[in-house]
């Protein structure tokens, strides 16, 4: 719940002002609608507040199934660009997994995943951007359910 200045704040158009009654028996602040904040000046108590606005996401929430049929590409780790190599190994460094650590390690370009080989020849996929749910998904032909036996290891 924001708080009565903000709220109030938000009812503005971008670029109006408001006189607001942050203080005493009179409105003395002004409310700002600005492009980038909602803001609010008292010219009594001289409170100054500042809200930055969240801008809206202009990538779309992608959701795929718990289970995929195997990515029909997959890269070696070290196939893929350096930059996503640093990527791919500083997520895998941020788990506090080693490279060595993990058996096989492949990238899908197709949906953006890291892709690890668990020893029993399990496919897992894991999201590597915010965007993307869920978390893991699970290739191949396993578990029709995908749930509980090849439950992944590792936490997210
Ligand atoms: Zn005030």
């Amino acid at each position: 719940m924001d708080a009565p200045w903000l709220q109030a704040c938000k009812r503005l158009a971008v670029g109006q002002t408001a006189r607001f009654r942050c203080c005493g028996r009179t409105p003395a602040a002004v409310l700002y609608n600005k492009p980038d904040a909602w803001q609010l000046w008292c010219h009594r108590c001289k409170t100054s507040l500042s809200e930055r606005k969240q801008y809206v996401s202009l990538v779309q929430p992608e959701v795929l199934p718990r289970v995929l049929p195997a990515p029909a590409k997959l890269l070696q780790i070290s196939q893929t660009s350096a930059e996503l190599q640093a990527q791919l190994y500083g997520f895998l460094m941020s788990k506090g997994i080693w490279p060595e650590m993990v058996g096989e390690a492949y990238y899908s370009p197709e949906h953006k995943r890291l892709v690890l080989k668990t020893g029993n020849g399990i496919l897992l996929g894991r999201a590597l951007h915010d965007y993307q749910s869920p978390k893991w998904v699970i290739y191949g032909n396993c578990d029709a359910t995908g749930h509980g036996a090849y439950a992944p290891r590792f936490k997210s």
